[in-house]
């Protein structure tokens, strides 16, 4: 096994890991500081591909505050209200640092102040973007001045393990697998940061970039961490339904196109939404997605089993002009969107859950630090669309000064060897000589999530679900891998991202049974009320021994309380 030694150790490379790594370095430029990541540094992850934009209140008629009231309201109450207060507070502070220090170019109005457009779910315009791909422009400059600078890089590196101390008292390490070699390798470090990005992948249909298989959410499950919120998935309206052949099913449609008055239509080509709410098609992202849903099982489908979405009726040439991305994207999969109708279904597209953490990044194992989409308690029950990459780019920034701050007082850690030989045992498959298949068990993972841990769920569902995850985890024990070769065994780590995605399915499952009401992104037909604000509760799971123990702790209203506004 390799041996590495660093001050900082950041796993991921998205918004938040590199956000880390340059706040880290300008703190301390002395630091050795080093990213790993499963993919290219600046290529992999989902913060490349934003789309949409940044939520943040820089406009002279909106205030901190009104964003803060949007993602508190938004969250349905769930949200910490100290995060959420850091979060619309410092990306204030990102979005200038993205602008003027690293060089991101913004869309602007003709009196040249940034221009911001409006996103669902929220009561002022704020949302900051470069056309329709914000997420490349915030990505090519962030790992520009990451690679500038004295900042060390393990590309094409996964980690499998977090590793503590030998009593335990903290963080040591953790174990990565060179995906180059298959090698392992062992990173000591003084400070490790959480920044893999969650991702729910485990849907039928996910919008999460591929290299995104909740790792992050299993090793801190299995290194005995909280996990909070994880019943809450959420699931965006218009993902393209273009068959089971090609990985463009799944991937988004823009809010746009329901914002500018496309019609969504059922299999008979029937428009239901105006049935389901007045705002119709313009409805929340949760509330859409559920009557597709209904829709959906009440048989009314189209060829590939979805809906579709309409805009021929806006006008063909206005469409094309106004969505040229779009138009391009469906044409690719051989649908008119300017003309005729594409097909759509809901698609799993974020995860509100995480781990727990304090507004400094910290987290209860001493040295572990934590941001951006592996984080929980942000948003609660329901992300604004623009909160996500302002999550990320604001915490990664925190956790940076944070971690820096840190390491100062700290030396490196041995690990407790015992726990890497056992973690080693965990990533080898029984044989690597056989001729397994790991589609038929993805194919099962998919169809039960989407059909029992989905976006409406009851008890019997769930329950269901759950015995049939740990079939789902013994039938992936006994797969082996057909191929002996490690370098760049694709099979084998299939077979390791499924099995985070199982591990952090289960404890969606299960903390989507323990969450007895309706709220945001988690519904249930058993408990169809949101129940009272003012007794708010938030999920916690943690592994117990063997055992996956969920809790419920209350919602601290320190700033605001159901009922109240800070307008
Ligand atoms: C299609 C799409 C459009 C979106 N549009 C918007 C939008 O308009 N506005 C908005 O606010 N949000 C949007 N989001 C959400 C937003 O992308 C995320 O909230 C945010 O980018 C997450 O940042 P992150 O740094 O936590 O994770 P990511 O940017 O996803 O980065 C995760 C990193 O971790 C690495 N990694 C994963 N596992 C491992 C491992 N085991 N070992 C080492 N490295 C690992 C990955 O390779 C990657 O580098 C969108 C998401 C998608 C999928």
């Amino acid at each position: 096994m390799r041996n590495v030694d660093t001050d900082v150790l950041i796993l991921g490379a998205g918004g938040a890991g590199l956000f880390a790594a340059l706040h880290a370095h300008q703190a301390d430029p002395a630091l050795c500081i080093t990213v790993a990541v499963k993919g290219l540094l600046g290529k992999c992850g989902c913060t490349r591909m934003v789309q949409g934009g940044y939520n943040v209140a820089i406009a002279r008629e909106d205030s901190v505050e009104r964003h803060f009231m949007d993602t508190i309201e938004g969250g349905k109450w769930l949200p910490d209200q100290d995060l959420a207060w850091k979060l619309v507070t410092l990306a204030i502070e990102r979005i200038h640092e993205l602008e003027n220090e690293l060089g991101c170019f913004f869309d602007r109005n003709a009196d040249g102040t940034v221009h911001q457009k409006a996103f669902a779910g929220q009561t002022f315009d704020r949302t900051v973007h470069k056309g329709d791909l914000t997420g490349i422009e915030i990505m090519n400059r962030l790992a520009e001045q990451v690679w500038a600078r004295n900042i060390s890089r393990l590309e094409e590196h996964r980690a499998v393990e977090l590793v503590r101390t030998r009593d335990g008292g903290a963080i040591a390490g953790v174990l990565m697998i060179d995906m180059r070699t298959g090698e392992y390798a062992f990173v000591r470090a003084k400070a490790v940061l959480l920044a893999t990005g969650g991702g729910p992948t485990m849907y039928r249909y996910h919008t999460p970039s591929g290299d995104k298989s909740c790792d992050g959410l299993a090793m801190a499950l299995r290194a005995g961490l909280p996990l909070r919120d994880m019943e809450m998935v959420q699931f965006h309206p218009t993902g393209l339904l273009a068959g089971t052949h090609t990985r463009m099913t799944g991937t988004v449609l823009e809010e746009g196109l329901r914002g500018a008055g496309g019609y969504l239509l059922n299999g008979a080509k029937e428009r239901f939404m105006p049935k389901y709410d007045p705002l119709a098609e313009r409805a929340t992202r949760d509330f859409v997605s559920r009557a597709m849903y209904t829709e959906i099982r009440n048989g009314s489908v189209t060829p590939n089993g979805g809906l579709y979405i309409s805009m021929a009726h806006l006008g063909p040439g206005k469409v094309a002009k106004d969505f040229k991305g779009m138009v391009e994207r469906c044409a690719d999969c051989g649908f008119d969107l300017a003309g005729g109708l594409v097909e759509v279904v809901p698609t799993a597209h974020y995860m509100m859950g995480g781990v727990e953490f304090n507004p400094d990044c910290t987290t209860e194992l001493p040295g572990l630090f934590v941001a951006g989409e592996d984080a929980g308690g942000v948003h609660g029950a329901n992300r604004l669309g623009g909160n996500g990459v302002a999550n990320s780019t604001v915490f990664g920034a925190v956790a940076g000064d944070t971690m820096a701050a840190w390491v100062k007082k700290e030396g490196l850690r041995d690990p407790d060897q015992a726990a890497i030989v056992a973690a080693v045992g965990r990533c080898e498959p029984k044989t690597m000589a056989s001729h397994g298949s790991l589609e038929p068990v993805r194919e099962r993972l998919y169809g039960l999530m989407w059909d029992r841990v989905g976006i409406i769920r009851d008890a019997a569902g769930l329950r269901a679900a759950l015995a049939e995850l740990g079939q789902i985890a013994d039938e992936l024990a006994n797969t082996g891998i057909a191929d002996a070769n490690r370098a760049f065994n694709l099979s084998w780590h299939d077979w390791l991202n499924l099995k985070s995605l199982v591990a952090t399915s289960q404890v969606i499952a299960q903390a989507a049974l323990a969450r007895e009401d309706s709220r945001g992104a988690h519904y249930r037909e058993d408990f169809p009320e949101a129940g009272a604000l003012e007794t708010s509760a938030y999920t916690s799971a943690r592994l117990e021994g063997e055992r996956l123990a969920i809790g419920m702790k209350p919602v601290a209203f320190t700033r605001v309380k159901p009922g109240q506004t800070l307008l």
